[in-house]
């Protein structure tokens, strides 16, 4: 369903360049929960970021349902973004806006009527269990009733495809196994497929079937969780495999917090 075929990506900063993916190619099947583990500046944002064009390559193809992404006009490609949801780490809620109008929010920007919009809101709330925030505002929601409205918004046009950005990265042990299970149930109910990147190995175990592990840009090992575990020649999957929890370094840290992550939809109004 989604092929990426030696996918190469260098930026350029203050005149040094810099190969942020090197020749990646992996083949996603629907249905399937893709987790991407690696190091902090692997290359996973820009890989996903790939998928759907956030981040165009150098060189490589992306092709999914049959159609090669890399070859598709802006406008084209708009349309494409539609059916592929996006979630982040920090959520990337309007503040300005009601829970219900943050879900709304794609159906709008799609021109559905008012009555299709209460409707396809009210339904993705119960999903995500969220039907009795309907009219409270992100500063009064917990980290992951915050994730389960992302969530909702992302699931708005019916997507095919979800894109995890580190989504459970700001909650806590307990939260994130609440969003995992949000995301199994949506795998399972609806039959999206997810591609999901981290840097932690419990997120990895507890919702991925396939596992595709990055490191400086190049993808090192892809398979099932159990092929990948018993690797056991490379020392940077050996690495994964003992620490359950790959912290970032502090420069990158700062680096995020700094910087607006675009998406979708922006951090600030
Ligand atoms: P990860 O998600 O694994 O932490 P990223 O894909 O965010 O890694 O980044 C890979 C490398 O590419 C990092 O060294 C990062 O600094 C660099 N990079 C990512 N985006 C940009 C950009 N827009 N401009 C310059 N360098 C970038």
């Amino acid at each position: 369903m989604i092929e990426i075929r030696n996918i190469s990506k260098t930026f350029h900063q203050k005149k040094q360049a810099f190969k942020a993916l090197d020749q990646v190619s992996l083949n996603i099947d629907k249905g399937d929960i893709v987790g991407i583990i690696g190091f902090s500046g692997a290359g996973k944002s820009t890989l996903i970021r790939t998928v759907n064009l956030l981040e165009r390559p150098d060189e490589g193809q992306i092709i999914i349902n049959g159609k090669d992404f890399t070859q598709l006009s802006s406008k084209q490609l708009a349309e494409e973004r539609k059916k592929i949801g996006m979630i982040f780490q920090h959520f990337n809620l309007l503040s300005s806006r009601t829970v219900f109008d943050n879900v709304a929010l794609p159906l709008e920007l799609d021109h559905n009527s008012k009555d299709q919009i209460n409707k396809k809101v009210n339904e993705l709330l119960k999903i995500v269990g969220l039907e009795d925030k309907a009219n409270d505002y992100p500063r009064s929601l917990s980290g992951g009733q915050k994730q389960r409205v992302a969530i909702a918004r992302a699931l708005a046009n019916d997507p095919y495809l979800l894109l995890c950005d580190e989504a459970t990265s700001a909650l806590d042990p307990v939260t994130t196994q609440s969003i995992l299970q949000l995301l199994r149930d949506i795998n399972q109910r609806l039959g999206i497929t997810i591609l999901l990147i981290t840097h932690e190995m419990e997120v990895i175990k507890s919702v991925c079937n396939h596992v595709a592990v990055i490191d400086k840009g190049k993808l090192l090992a892809k398979g099932t969780l159990s092929e990948i575990i018993s690797n056991r020649e490379n020392p940077v999957i050996q690495q994964f495999i003992n620490s359950d929890v790959m912290t970032l370094p502090q420069e990158l840290n700062i680096r995020l917090q700094k910087e607006p992550q675009d998406g979708l939809f922006p951090l600030v109004e």
